[in-house]
């Protein structure tokens, strides 16, 4: 039997005949596709049954040599399309250059105050107490405090603003958006801030139940443990609203002093950059715990010239856990 293959309607008759041929077959390959859209075919396989051992040896000898010149066609030609790819890829770019005289370098901004390194233990006590607002000490130290975060811009803005001064600060972080950006929150805690719990849902957590109270600081636990490692060892409550009975039953639960602030700008009602600056600095003395909210974009815009009065004026940035390991320690 004579057997012809064909592909894409490209048939095959193929002329030769031999007397002891009892079957053959051709196997075509397709190779290559022309400028025009042509497919070209390379012949890739041909087979016989031979009915003689000379033909058997002749069956041999075609096939090998059928075979390396249609792998060396099809090589040749996949390598002239590499070629030409890459020849497409590499080709420098036609960009006219041309000379730009109005073109100035920016004036060199000085580099800005910066918070001076301390070791202080952040190692507070059980028994300093059971809420704060602020940590009475005589070295000028403060705590600045950023609440409801992280948020995908403005906390990684006012992380770039703190690191270029050294200021450390405390994050209470909101655990729905822990969870949300957790690149973030480790940026965070890698930086040299601390973390503190801000609950899950940030609820007014004096109508609730003290298991719905559990619920919200357990699950933020949980997330900010399984996103930086690190365990909150503060708590601020949303609108810092938490009953007497419910601060107790936080402390001795889970270790939490509740954290509340003395200086507030009331920025979450954005009144504006210059507004949120002065508030601060007017009401910032030693010891305090200033409240202020990454959450918005026009508290971030105003730390800069804020951080830079704060340090002109000669305040000591530390976290929370820092300032309250200064209650009863001897003063510096
Ligand atoms: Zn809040």
């Amino acid at each position: 039997m004579i057997h012809s293959n064909t592909r894409s309607g490209y048939p095959i008759s193929p002329s030769l005949s031999f007397r002891n041929v009892k079957e053959w077959d051709f196997v075509l390959t397709e190779c290559a596709r022309d400028k025009q859209g042509s497919l070209s075919y390379k012949l890739l396989q041909v087979k016989f049954i031979c009915r003689t051992k000379l033909l058997t040896t002749l069956k041999r000898f075609f096939l090998l040599l059928t075979g390396a010149l249609t792998l060396a066609a099809c090589s040749a030609e996949k390598t002239a399309q590499a070629d030409r790819a890459t020849s497409i890829i590499t080709a420098p770019p036609q960009v006219p250059l041309r000379p730009n005289p109005t073109y100035q370098t920016p004036p060199y901004a000085s580099p800005s105050l910066r918070n001076p390194v301390s070791n202080l233990s952040s190692n507070f006590s059980p028994n300093a107490g059971v809420s704060f607002s602020s940590v009475r000490n005589n070295g000028n130290f403060i705590a600045l405090t950023f609440d409801d975060g992280p948020h995908p811009r403005n906390t990684p803005r006012l992380l770039d603003m703190l690191r270029q001064r050294n200021i450390p600060a405390t994050f209470y972080v909101i655990g729905k958006s822990v969870n949300l950006h957790p690149e973030i929150t480790r940026r965070i805690v890698a930086e040299g801030h601390e973390i503190g719990n801000h609950t899950y849902n940030h609820p007014n957590l004096t109508k609730l139940s003290n298991a719905s109270v559990r619920r919200e600081l357990d699950t933020t636990r949980e997330a900010i443990i399984r996103t930086t490692g690190v365990k909150p060892r503060t708590m601020r409550p949303p609108y810092g609203a938490l009953r007497t009975s419910q601060r107790q039953m936080i402390h001795s639960e889970y270790g939490y002093p509740t954290i509340l602030w003395d200086v507030d700008p009331l920025d979450w009602k954005r009144p504006g950059t210059a507004v949120v600056k002065s508030r601060i600095l007017n009401g910032t003395k030693s010891g305090s715990i200033v409240l202020a909210h990454d959450l918005h974009s026009t508290t971030v815009d105003a730390m800069p010239t804020t951080l830079d009065a704060l340090l002109a004026k000669g305040f000591r940035f530390v976290t929370v856990s820092q300032l309250l390991a200064m209650k009863g320690a001897p003063q510096q």
